[in-house]
C-alpha cells in the first residue's frame, strides 16, 4: 500500500500502516491541510498506562529523582557560570568553581552574575514571535512520526528548512543595509541567556501543568510516581495546542537551533571588531556547526522518528535544554574564541576540518541508511547489495500490532549506534579548534559523550521491550554498541 498526495491531502490517509510505508514527504500548508478530526487511532480512554514495556523507564527510585533534581537546580547555573567564567576569568573553569565557592554568594552575584536587559528580554520575544509566526505560516511539507505507544501516527508540519534559510536572509540584509550589529548577539549574550533561562524554565512549568489539566494524547501520558522525575522527564509525549502547533518539535528545532548558526556568526562578528581579524579556527567552527545544523533542517523529515521526537515525553530536559543548554553550551567554542582567537597552522586546520567532515558524513550516512530501509519497506540496496533486515512486530496500547524491521547491514550491521560516532568525531573536531589550553570549549563534546553514552543504555532497555527477542536476535548479530572491540 503506498500514500498518494491526494490522500495526504484529503486527509484519508490509512493511519493503520506501520509510518514507513507512510513517510513521503506532502506538499500542503496547514491551512490547506485539514485532516478530519477523528484521523488518529484513539486509544480507549481508561487507558492510564502506555505499554510499559517500551514506554520510559518508571524513574521514581530516589537517586533518579535526586539526580533529577540536581540537574533542574544547577544546570541553569551551570549555563550562566560558562558566561562568567568567559567574560571575567579568561574561560579558565577552575578559577571560576573557586571562585563561587570562595566568594559570598551575594558578593558573586554582585561581581559577576550576568544580568536580564529590557532590551534582551525584549529582542527574545520578538525572537520567539518570529520563529512561531514561521512555523506556523511558512508553506510546509508534512511529516509523519513514529506510532506511539498508544497507536497514534501525528503529522508534523516540516518546514524548518525554510525557517532557516528566512531567519539567516533577514539577519543578513538587516547587517548589509546597516539596522543590525553583526555582533548584536555576542554583545547582549548575557541578558539573552538570563531571559532563555526564564521562558525555559517557564515552558517546563507549563508543560507539566498542561499534561494534567488539558492533555493532547491522554493515553501517550506517563506518570512515574514521582513529581520532580514527572517535571524534569515530562509526561506528555508529543503535547499539542490544536492539531498543529506541536510543542516537541517547535521547541526543540526552532528558537535554539535556528539560532545556532546566528549566534556562531555574531561571534565571529564580536571577534573580528575586537581583534580585527577572524581566526580559522572560528571559521572552521562555523562551518563544522553549520553542516550540523543546515543538515538537521534538510532532514527534520527523519528528526521526527529519532528518539527525541518519538520516546522522550515533554518535560523540563527538552523544554529548558533547547531553549538554554542547546543555544548557550553548544555555542561555546565560538563564545571562546571570540575573547580568545586561537590561529592554527594551515595543515592542523586542514586536518581537523577533514575529520570534522568526515565525522559528518559518517553520521549522516548512517541516519540516511535507516531512513531509506524504513521508508521502503526494506526494499532498498545498502552499500551496493540488498538491504538485510530482521522483521519484527511490536504492540501498541490499543492491542494492535505494527510491523517494523530492523537494519542488520551497512553501518548497522557494524554497531548498533554507528551514527553517535560520527556525531561524536564532528563534536571532538570542532572543539579542538580551540586547542587545550582550557576546558571549557570542550563541554560540548564531553557533555555529547556522555549524553550519547546514556542514550546507547536506555535505547537498548526500549527497544529490548519493543521488539523483544527480535532484538535480542539483533544484539546477536551486531554485538557492538559504539565501538566495534571497544564497547
Ligand atoms: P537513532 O536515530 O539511532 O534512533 C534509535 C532508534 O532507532 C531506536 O530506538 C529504534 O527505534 C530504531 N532502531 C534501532 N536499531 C535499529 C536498526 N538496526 N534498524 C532500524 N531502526 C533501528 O538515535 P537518536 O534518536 O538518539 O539520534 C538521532 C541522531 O541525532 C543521532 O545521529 C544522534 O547522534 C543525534 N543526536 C544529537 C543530539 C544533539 O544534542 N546534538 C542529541 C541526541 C541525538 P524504533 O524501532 O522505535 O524506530
Amino acid at each position: 500500500m503506498s500514500t498518494t498526495i491526494t490522500e495526504a491531502l484529503t486527509g484519508k490517509v490509512p493511519f493503520d500502516v506501520p509510518y514507513t510505508l507512510l513517510s513521503g514527504r506532502h506538499w500542503t500548508t496547514a491551512q490547506a491541510h485539514k485532516p478530519p478530526s477523528n484521523k488518529f487511532v484513539q486509544p480507549p480512554p481508561t487507558a492510564k498506562h502506555v505499554n510499559p514495556a517500551w514506554g520510559r523507564f518508571s524513574g521514581n527510585e530516589w537517586v533518579t529523582v535526586m539526580g533529577c533534581s540536581a540537574i533542574v537546580l544547577f544546570c541553569p547555573l551551570l549555563a550562566l557560570l560558562a558566561c562568567v567564567c568567559l567574560k571575567h576569568f579568561d574561560g579558565g573553569l577552575l578559577p571560576t568553581l573557586w571562585a563561587f565557592m570562595t566568594t559570598h554568594p551575594v558578593e558573586f552575584i554582585v561581581r559577576y552574575a550576568p544580568r536580564p536587559t529590557a532590551g534582551a528580554s525584549a529582542a527574545y520575544a520578538g525572537w520567539l514571535l518570529f520563529q512561531a509566526a514561521l512555523y506556523a505560516w511558512l508553506p510546509s511539507p508534512i511529516g509523519y512520526g513514529q506510532r506511539t505507544p498508544a497507536g497514534h501516527l501525528l503529522p508534523y508540519r516540516v518546514n524548518g528548512i525554510h525557517a532557516w534559510v528566512v531567519t539567516h536572509v533577514v539577519s543578513v540584509v538587516a547587517v548589509y543595509t546597516g539596522m543590525l550589529d553583526p555582533a548584536v548577539i555576542a554583545k547582549n549574550w548575557e541578558g539573552l541567556l538570563v531571559v532563555a533561562n526564564v521562558y525555559g524554565y517557564l515552558l517546563a512549568v507549563v508543560a507539566y501543568l498542561k499534561a494534567h489539566l488539558f492533555p493532547t494524547h491522554e493515553a501517550d501520558r506517563k506518570f512515574s510516581g514521582s513529581m520532580v522525575y514527572d517535571f524534569y522527564m515530562g509526561i506528555e509525549l508529543n503535547p499539542r495546542f490544536g492539531e498543529w502547533w506541536d510543542f516537541k518539535l517547535f521547541h526543540n528545532g526552532r528558537p535554539g537551533i535556528v539560532a545556532w548558526t546566528l549566534i556562531n556568526l555574531s561571534f565571529a562578528a564580536w571577534q573580528f571588531q575586537l581583534h580585527g581579524y577572524i581566526s580559522n579556527s572560528m571559521i572552521i567552527v562555523n562551518i563544522l556547526h553549520a553542516f550540523y545544523v543546515v543538515d538537521f533542517f534538510i532532514n527534520e523529515d527523519w528528526y521526527l522518528r529519532t528518539i527525541d521526537i518519538c520516546h522522550d515525553h515533554y518535560g523540563f530536559y527538552l523544554a529548558w535544554g533547547s531553549m538554554v543548554w542547546l543555544p548557550g553550551t553548544y555555542t561555546l567554542q565560538a563564545q571562546y574564541l571570540a575573547r580568545y582567537p586561537v590561529d592554527l597552522s594551515t595543515p592542523v586546520a586542514a586536518a581537523i576540518l577533514l575529520i570534522g567532515i568526515s565525522g559528518y558524513v559518517v553520521f549522516r550516512s548512517v541516519n540516511y541508511q535507516k531512513d531509506i530501509v524504513r521508508r521502503t519497506n526494506g526494499e532498498c540496496n545498502i552499500w551496493g547489495k540488498k538491504a538485510e533486515v530482521i522483521r519484527t512486530t511490536y504492540k501498541t496500547e490499543d492491542g494492535k500490532m505494527h510491523e517494523s524491521l530492523l537494519l542488520c547491514s551497512g553501518w548497522w550491521g557494524i554497531v548498533r549506534h554507528a551514527n553517535y560516532l560520527g556525531d561524536l568525531v564532528l563534536s571532538y573536531s570542532g572543539c579542538a579548534v580551540c586547542g587545550v589550553h582550557n576546558i571549557l570549549p570542550w563541554w560540548y563534546a564531553v557533555f555529547m559523550t556522555a549524553l550519547l553514552l546514556q542514550r546507547c543504555v536506555r535505547d537498548h532497555s526500549r527497544c529490548l521491550g519493543k521488539y523483544g527477542e527480535d532484538w535480542e536476535r539483533y544484539c546477536g548479530r551486531v554485538k557492538w554498541k559504539l565501538i566495534p572491540g571497544v564497547y
